[in-house]
């Protein structure tokens, strides 16, 4: 495809007018203020209209649960840990690996149609999940979620196998699109022993690792009640698991010394600002954590405490919430939002040519309908982008030059038989209950 004409955001984030962007192989291979000469411009196929269009890199969703989309609408309105305890647990025991798949495939659809080409998942029967993103024609960064209660070992428990086959079956997979992350859930879902070996086990094969750290203050104070004051990022820090690359969701209750620590260890931090308000969880300190050089990325978390996965309303709180809570209107850019949500989530992701519009990156890429009345004038189009636009104005999302949603279609995924089939598995999940 060859993008004509087209206003873009180019890989400072600084807008460029008029451009064209070519994209053969699945990367971007020309970038330039005039048209390419007439042979490679027919080499690149289709010439896509860009007036009143805005060209940005595809999102990057860095921390989700994409088979509980099933649980959208249940349980609302519940704290943490009821919330989990009471209504998830129970819900997620029913719950099938044919019931994942199709629960991420819709997770899959509602994303790419709204920029998305790429999540960091933690789930079960992550085969399935693997699956419906192939399918799917996106890209994924699973994880098998590490529960260890009771003094237990990794190698006590399926998991180590489990995560054996994915790596065997899925690590690199179609074109490098699927990684195969290691996981532990949270501090409170397992015992240090467990967690030592899955940082020793990340360590030894060169895999990035998924946490969940400090999303809830009750998690944090107990935390440092179990480990002699260790809050969760010491804990974690103290067994190992923050000397590898690791994505650590939430980190709202990080204290001074634990942000310290997160920019020392090069942790990627995947805030989820709309599921932390959704929860009564609170407020990561994201201008904080921005001034001391962490890298922060931006995730949906699960359906059941979002409750969707248009990423344009996640940027739109995080590039605004903390101006409010901070009395400051410098706190959180729309730059430093949109870089969250692009450059860092694939970097997060160990996806080095990802998630910038430039010469020789993957052609992940999302183009919005510029032509509406909330987009003039452009006087900022970065600001258009974030706060006047909406998710809704995506009309192409491509994902490494193939083109997985455009203007109310998607080409890879059956939505009307995604959108029975998780509809008639929940009513089945919740009639078991
Ligand atoms: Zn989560």
């Amino acid at each position: 495809m060859l993008f004509a004409n087209i206003n873009l955001l180019d890989d400072n984030l600084d807008f460029r007018e008029n451009q064209w962007v070519g994209v053969a192989d699945g990367r971007i291979t020309y970038l330039g203020d005039t048209p390419p000469e007439s042979a490679a411009a027919q080499a690149f196929g289709e010439v896509y209209d860009g007036r009143e269009k805005l060209l940005l890199p595809a999102l990057y969703n860095a921390h989700a649960h994409a088979p509980m989309t099933l649980l959208r609408g249940y349980a609302e309105n519940l704290p943490l840990q009821a919330w989990l305890n009471d209504a998830v647990f129970p819900f997620e025991a029913k719950i099938t690996p044919q019931d994942c798949y199709w629960g991420t495939l819709l997770a899959c659809a509602e994303m790419v149609r709204y920029g998305v080409v790429s999540f960091s998942d933690m789930y079960y029967h992550m085969q399935e999940g693997a699956r419906a993103a192939i399918d799917a024609g996106i890209k994924m960064n699973l994880s098998d979620s590490l529960i260890a209660f009771g003094d237990v070992g990794l190698d006590d428990l399926p998991l180590q196998s489990q995560l054996i086959d994915l790596i065997a079956n899925f690590q690199g997979a179609a074109d490098g699109r699927i990684v195969v992350d290691c996981n532990i859930h949270a501090e409170y879902t397992s015992n240090p022993r467990a967690v030592s070996d899955m940082a020793e086990f990340a360590r030894e094969r060169g895999l990035r690792l998924q946490v969940h750290v400090s999303e809830t203050q009750l998690e944090h104070e107990e935390c440092k009640q179990r480990h002699g004051g260790l809050t969760p990022v010491r804990y974690f820090e103290s067994l190992g698991v923050l000397d590898g690359p690791v994505t650590a969701a939430h980190c709202v209750w990080v204290d001074d010394g634990d942000i310290d620590v997160l920019a020392a260890k090069g942790v990627h931090v995947a805030v989820n600002p709309a599921s932390n308000m959704k929860l009564g969880s609170g407020f990561a300190p994201v201008p904080k954590m921005l001034e001391r050089g962490v890298s922060v990325c931006l995730g949906t978390d699960g359906m059941a405490s979002n409750n969707n996965h248009d990423m344009f309303q996640d940027l739109y709180l995080l590039a605004l919430l903390y101006k409010g809570s901070t009395q400051d209107p410098a706190a959180v850019s729309p730059k430093q939002a949109l870089a969250a949500a692009t450059r860092a989530g694939a970097l997060s992701q160990g996806r080095e040519d990802c998630g910038l519009v430039a010469e020789g990156a993957r052609a992940d890429l999302c183009v919005l309908d510029a032509s509406g009345p909330s987009w003039a004038p452009m006087t900022d189009p970065l600001s258009n982008a974030v706060y006047a636009g909406h998710g809704a104005d995506v009309c192409l999302t491509m994902c490494d030059g193939r083109v997985v949603y455009r203007d109310g279609a998607w080409p890879t995924i059956d939505v009307e038989r995604a959108k029975a089939e998780v509809s008639a598995r929940t009513k089945r999940i919740i009639g078991e209950l």
